[in-house]
């Protein structure tokens, strides 16, 4: 990567841009940069003519007045999510002649948020699209809003007798809802409470996978996976519905090899290995109907269509003509009916809908300061050969032959990096004092600029020099949490695409890396993918002081939206859902504005009582003013300001 300071190139362009930040590699067709440099969402990918402006939006954000950092919602990606999968599966099982339907369902845990839920429930309704849940609250969340008696309801995860209860509530009120069976017991207990409350259940069972997928969720299948029934399960789960006359009841067959799979190679093996279980269960007469092959359907965080963790090696289409031709081969093969297909796709629906849009709100230069450098008088040696070291620097630039100077100038950073050394001991052991350590740091980082700027055109640059960009570069700290916000990026070193809302029609002018606002050294952001490669550096436009600049974190709907945690209390972001207008392409309108937490709230969470907090420091204020130690006018104003700032936003705030 170049160094820390650009200078501005007059022939770059908004291709120059899209090279450096990839914006429509990992935009799945819905971001790209406008010709005005700034980020534009396209809500329909296949309707390049409505485009919104990001900036349009922070503006209309601006003037309600709701404080940043703001996840914004763009609904209509997915709607267009939901729809692109449905139609994608029913063009291919047309193209296929596959006798079976689709019948897909969205997993709840990917993102929980009721409007997401609700956004995907509508758009998903004329193709009878529904909803999986893996705990009791997810469950009662699901029968209220799956209503549509043609779509499925999937139960995954471990399950007690109240579970089961609920799942049989919902066949009371008409739906398809699935009990699928993770370990043995769990069908005993569902035959036990089925009986007893007479209601049909509709049985499926997870089968333990030998497929297994690549990439960080691969533990997901295999013996030691902790989901599933191992083949000889499957066989007795079979034979004790049988038992119990309920045969008929078993109509589906699970799998779910992990999430994120990077490789199209495990998907393939999975469908096969869970036709072959499919076709031998029908064999023995069980009219099994339904194959779910789980979730697992990757999002290109790092556009780099590749195996990588953060990438995938398939499209939509590859993924589901693997999924249908795959169960048709088997399937004919073995003379048995085509099966419906269920997916869980959860992370491929939600990721492009919302991003988190954060303020820059200050630059941590590590030369940033630097002291007087006026001769002190008897100065220590060590500042001495710094300040020589400075000199010959001088001399080098003036003159010199190339070769020479290179073998010099590593020299230079070498003795350099000593004598910075040194000091520092130096210091610890009172041989020299803050003054001229201060000198020292700044004779030092000057130096180190000049060793980058004179690396910049080389062809050769040894290692240590190539680590001075780095530590040369800007830490830029912008007002948001990475444990709230962006919480894979810490615990997995998931890749988020991060990109200047404004600015991308300039060449930039300076790097850096993202530091949030906790008061966490893990709070940070140093891996971004530029150039289609991994940098520790976000290139940076020129921007004035002056007015707010804006960064977007994009491809957080998928599961970053909802497992944020409170880190330093500063809890959940405003939310603002946004809508396009089919009749002016570039016009949008903020739908619902959702307050994110205030400050009693999250201190409410951790059993404060602020109401209580404010009284009392109402009292202690009162105390001060019979003392005279503060005015009577001026305590009524502590005690407003105190109260005021109870109900604000736990984020700095920036206006
Ligand atoms: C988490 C999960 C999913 C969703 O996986 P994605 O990779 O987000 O599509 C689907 N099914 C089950 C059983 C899961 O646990």
């Amino acid at each position: 990567m170049a160094d820390g300071n650009i200078s501005a190139d007059s022939s770059w362009t908004i291709q120059d841009a899209e090279r450096v930040y990839g914006v429509s590699s990992w935009g799945g067709g819905y971001f790209q940069i406008g010709d005005n440099g700034n980020v534009h969402v396209v809500p329909t990918p296949n309707n390049n003519d409505v485009q919104i402006d990001m900036k349009a939006v922070i503006d209309e954000i601006r003037s309600e007045n709701i404080q940043f950092p703001v996840v914004i919602r763009f609904h209509d990606v997915l709607r267009s999510q939901v729809i692109n999968l449905n139609e994608t599966f029913i063009e291919t099982i047309k193209e296929a002649k596959y006798e079976g339907h689709y019948r897909g369902v969205y997993p709840i845990k990917v993102n929980q948020m009721r409007e997401v839920v609700e956004e995907i429930v509508d758009a998903g309704n004329p193709y009878a699209y529904g909803l999986e849940a893996g705990s009791k609250p997810e469950l009662l969340a699901v029968l209220a809003y799956n209503t549509n008696t043609e779509a499925l309801t999937i139960l995954n995860g471990y399950k007690d007798e109240e579970f089961i209860k609920l799942a049989l509530l919902g066949r009371k009120l008409g739906r398809k809802v699935v009990v699928v069976i993770e370990k043995f017991s769990e069908l005993q207990l569902l035959i036990k409470v089925a009986k007893e409350l007479n209601i049909e259940p509709i049985v499926g069972l997870r089968a333990k996978m030998q497929s297994k997928g690549q990439g960080r969720w691969q533990g997901s299948s295999g013996e030691r996976a902790k989901f599933g029934l191992s083949i000889s399960e499957i066989i007795n789960a079979a034979r004790l519905l049988q038992t119990h006359g309920m045969a008929d009841t078993l109509k589906l067959l699970h799998f779910h090899i992990g999430s994120q799979l990077p490789e199209i190679r495990a998907i393939k093996d999975a469908v096969n290995e869970s036709a072959r279980i499919y076709a031998e269960l029908v064999k023995m007469g069980f009219r099994l109907e339904y194959v779910d092959v789980g979730g697992g359907l990757g999002i290109d965080y790092d556009g780099s269509k590749s195996t990588a963790d953060s990438s995938r090696n398939y499209s939509l289409q590859e993924y589901v003509a693997d999924v249908i031709y795959g169960m048709r081969e088997v399937c004919d093969l073995e003379g048995v009916p085509h099966p419906h297909i269920v997916t869980e796709s959860g992370r491929a629906i939600t990721a492009h809908h919302s991003c988190v849009i954060t303020e820059v709100v200050g630059e941590i230069k590590p030369d940033g300061a630097s002291v007087d450098l006026a001769t002190g008088e008897n100065e220590h040696v060590l500042l001495k050969n710094m300040r020589e070291l400075s000199l010959s620097l001088q001399e080098q630039s003036a003159g010199a032959d190339e070769k020479s100077s290179l073998r010099n100038y590593q020299e230079i950073y070498n003795d350099a990096t000593q004598y910075k050394e040194q000091a520092s001991d130096a210091f610890g052991l009172r041989v020299i004092g803050l003054e001229e350590l201060g000198k020292i740091e700044t004779l030092y980082w000057q130096i180190m600029r000049q060793v980058q700027h004179f690396y910049r055109h080389a062809e050769f640059v040894p290692e240590e020099v190539q680590s001075l960009d780095f530590s040369l570069s800007s830490q830029y700290l912008c007002n948001f949490s990475i444990f709230q916000s962006a919480v894979d990026s810490w615990a997995i070193d998931q890749i988020l695409p991060v990109v200047p809302i404004t600015g991308l029609h300039t060449q930039p002018v300076n790097n850096g890396s993202l530091v949030d606002i906790t008061c966490d050294s893990d709070g940070k952001i140093d891996r971004f993918v530029i150039e289609h490669a991994i940098d520790s550096v976000l290139p940076m436009p020129a921007y004035s002081r002056d007015e707010p600049f804006y960064l977007g974190l994009f491809l957080t709907g998928a599961y970053q939206d909802v497992m944020g945690d409170m880190h330093n209390l500063f809890g959940r972001l405003n939310e603002v859902h946004i809508f396009s207008y089919d009749d002016d392409p570039q016009d949008f309108y903020i739908e619902e504005f959702v307050r994110g937490s205030n400050i009693d709230h999250v201190l409410s969470v951790m059993q404060y009582h602020p109401s209580a907090m404010a009284i009392d420091v109402k009292k202690l204020i009162d105390k001060e003013v019979s003392k005279g130690n503060i005015k009577p006018r001026e305590g009524v104003k502590w005690t407003d300001f105190y109260e005021n700032s109870l109900s604000a936003y736990t984020y700095l705030n920036t206006d």
